[in-house]
């Protein structure tokens, strides 16, 4: 992969946050529920909550109280990520809102052929530690996660140091796809789907959840299938100069590393497919490669199919 030195970012779809700005959690604090909610918001906060890592992996997600240790400000990402700096793509902050922006360029085109309306550009936010979310108050433990309630997607950026060595994705191209799949979640957030699917069952081989979120596999596989095509903020510069055949290995290895009987195997435990909330590392690794090789998200539709 090669990214484009050139490209403008468009610093409005990502903030920094800092450290610690989980604050006192207060009235928001969701706790997880041991088997996982059915139906209503808290159904699909879990849902979404455990999104990527699912069960076995950080479950102490929600806290409580004070992380402690005071808040420290992120960095103005306009500054930071501007071509004016010249090492700005050597800071994971300014590479992971290029991806957030190749990611909704190509939703911007992708969404009206799926959706009634225009596609909703969000915004991705840098948090460690701990963060207050319209979802309630979140740790790092809990992984990367798209919160419904104010349609924002949430990272602390060293998920990717543990993805790499606990789970073994050491790809750079783990990054973008991390992204890509909570994006997926806006997406359906968008167009409904995520509401439907907290009426369903959590968990489970064919449960809504897994559907859910095999689906957002899917639509980030349609991403990278057309990301050399999406553009900078002026529109006229692309974003990645190249994107590899052994980059999108790096996605699927992600895709694969994170499936439900991985990690309960690499938990210790025995796989038990009635937790199972987002599908089998060859569920996602296929459902990633299905968006990957049709590109387009048409084709993602897990809940219409008994092939999961
Ligand atoms: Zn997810």
């Amino acid at each position: 992969m090669e990214l484009n030195e050139r490209a403008e970012l468009d610093t409005s779809q990502a903030n920094d946050l800092g450290r610690g700005s989980g604050g006192s959690g207060g009235g928001f604090g969701i706790p997880i529920p041991g088997g996982g909610g059915r139906g209503g918001i808290i159904g699909i906060v879990v849902a979404v909550l455990v999104a990527l890592l699912g069960g076995g992996f950080g479950l102490n997600a929600m806290t409580n109280g004070d992380e402690g240790g005071g808040q420290a400000g992120g960095a103005d990402l306009e500054q930071l990520c501007s071509t004016a700096n010249p090492d700005r793509l050597d800071d994971a902050r300014c590479r992971n809102l290029l991806y957030v922006n190749s990611i909704q360029d190509y939703w911007k085109k992708a969404y009206p052929e799926l959706g009634r309306s225009d596609y909703e550009v969000t915004t991705t936010n840098f948090f460690q530690a701990a963060v207050n979310t319209g979802c309630g108050q979140a740790d790092s433990g809990v992984g990367p996660f798209y919160c419904p309630a104010d349609r924002k997607v949430y990272i602390d950026l060293s998920f990717y140091d543990e993805l790499a060595s606990r789970f073994g994705a050491k790809g750079e191209f783990a990054q973008p796809y991390v992204l890509a799949h909570e994006y997926g979640h806006h997406v359906q957030n968008l167009l409904g789907t995520n509401a439907k699917a907290g009426q369903g069952d959590q968990s489970g081989p064919r449960s809504a959840s897994v559907r859910l979120e095999l689906q957002a596999d899917c639509y980030a596989g349609a991403w990278a299938r057309n990301a050399t095509e999406s553009k900078d903020k002026t529109g006229q510069q692309p974003l990645f100069k190249s994107i590899t055949e052994a980059d999108i290995s790096q996605a699927i290895d992600a895709a694969e590393a994170i499936g439900d009987d991985s990690i309960q195997e690499r938990s210790g435990g025995r796989v038990n497919p009635d937790q199972f909330t987002h599908g089998t590392s060859e569920q996602r690794k296929r459902w990633f490669n299905q968006g990957y090789d049709r590109g387009d998200p048409k084709t993602c539709d897990t809940f219409g199919t008994d092939q999961l």
